[in-house]
């Protein structure tokens, strides 16, 4: 073997035993946040997937049209079974659909020559909050990433909402869609169910249950289209954020709306354009959503509201101390606008009224239900864990 080879073979194994170190990591952190949660085995996931087969079916054509594209059951089932768990806690739903966000993310890197050090293990803890956090190992060069089940279905459920509350228009060529927000708000106020899913998925995961809240629900085409790219962007930008901090090998640890580190600020709007960044060039500037950086200023703002309406259920009003370690909110939105600088001339301003039009509905939805959970205040409820998570 010449000299550089081995070099190079060493560094290899070395990588691999930080990444094997780094998912025992994990498991210990899913140990900690397990306790009272069962988690399902794969056998009883892919016993699942058999007995509904009529409603996954249902789900593909409802969604996507008669036609439908994506994977097929039969496909869907071997993706399952095919994905490496490497924890014995580890879901084989969450953790196919994490490993292919991870695998988006680190191909980008790669084609963009971004080095990722000696890599990164993911996936997921049961806990209901949304958390997603990224963990340095110590004494490695690799680090954890972990996304909570509360923070995949909180995706999830604010795409949907969002989705069928913005106006859609089809023909067989194209979908427009208008995020207008005074066309949106309209639609949302004369229909008690988007009022009503609005309610719950605030109220839901401020009171500490949010995962368990709801029952399926099918987005229909046109807005199933919508739906699924938001998703995709929201999970993306999110999943890229993560790795901005390991890529920089930044604080210590890492929690979406908590942490102790000064530096902390600096870092959050770093990573934020950097995944913005990623997104678009995964989206290939073809998603509008990922393109203009709406699809990320979505979580940010639906986790502010759930944040107030946790204030709100703690203590009856929703005014916030001002945050040390994370920018607030509006700060961390308004900072998209330098990442603008890449985007083609013509786009730039239609970017950032998108971007903002996204925020004013979030707002607007916001001010109305606000009185809802002052009442339920009022009336006695409390979260779940009132101690735990105070925001
Ligand atoms: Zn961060």
């Amino acid at each position: 073997m010449e000299e550089g080879e081995e070099e190079l073979a060493n560094k290899e194994s070395t990588r691999r035993e930080e990444l094997e170190a780094a998912h025992d990591y994990r498991r210990q952190l899913q140990e900690r946040s397990a306790e009272g949660y069962e988690v399902a085995g794969k056998e009883a996931r892919l016993r699942w997937v058999d007995d509904h087969r009529e409603l996954l079916a249902d789900i593909a054509t409802t969604s996507w049209g008669p036609e439908p594209t994506g994977l097929g059951f039969a496909e869907f089932k071997k993706e399952l079974d095919g994905t490496p768990l490497f924890t014995p806690h580890d879901d084989p739903l969450t953790q196919s659909l994490i490993a292919m966000l991870c695998e988006e993310v680190e191909n980008a890197c790669r084609d963009l020559g971004i080095p990722l050090r000696s890599g990164i293990a993911s996936g997921s803890t049961p806990a209901l909050q949304i958390n997603a956090e990224r963990y340095s190992v110590p004494l490695t060069e690799a680090s954890v990433l972990s996304l909570s089940s509360g923070f995949i279905t909180f995706c999830s459920h604010v795409s949907k909402v969002f989705s069928l509350s913005v106006l859609h228009e089809a023909d067989d060529h194209e979908i427009r869609v208008s995020c207008n927000p005074k066309l949106v708000i309209a639609k949302i106020g004369a229909s008690e169910d988007l009022k009503g899913y609005w309610t719950r998925l605030f109220g839901a995961y401020a009171f500490g249950s949010g995962p368990l809240e709801f029952e399926h629900r099918l987005v229909s085409y046109p807005a199933s289209v919508t739906r699924i790219r938001l998703l995709q962007s929201m999970e993306r930008f999110s999943v890229a954020h993560e790795y901005a901090h390991h890529i920089a090998d930044h604080g210590r640890r890492e929690i979406i709306g908590a942490g102790k580190d000064p530096e902390a600020i600096g870092e959050e709007f770093e990573a934020d354009l950097f995944a913005l960044s990623l997104d678009r060039y995964i989206g290939t500037w073809s998603n509008p959503f990922s393109a203009s950086g709406a699809a990320a200023v979505l979580p940010l703002k639906c986790l502010e509201c759930v944040n107030r309406v946790r204030r709100v259920f703690l203590t009856g009003d929703d005014v916030a101390p001002p945050r040390t370690t994370h920018p607030e909110t509006e700060d961390r939105i308004a900072a998209f606008d330098g990442s603008d600088e890449l985007a083609p001339d013509h786009a730039k301003r239609s970017f950032k009224a998108m971007r903002e039009d996204f925020s004013v509905i979030v707002d607007e939805v916001y001010k109305r239900v606000r009185p809802i959970y002052v009442e339920m205040h009022k009336q006695g409820l409390r979260p779940l864990d009132s101690t735990e998570w105070l925001p």
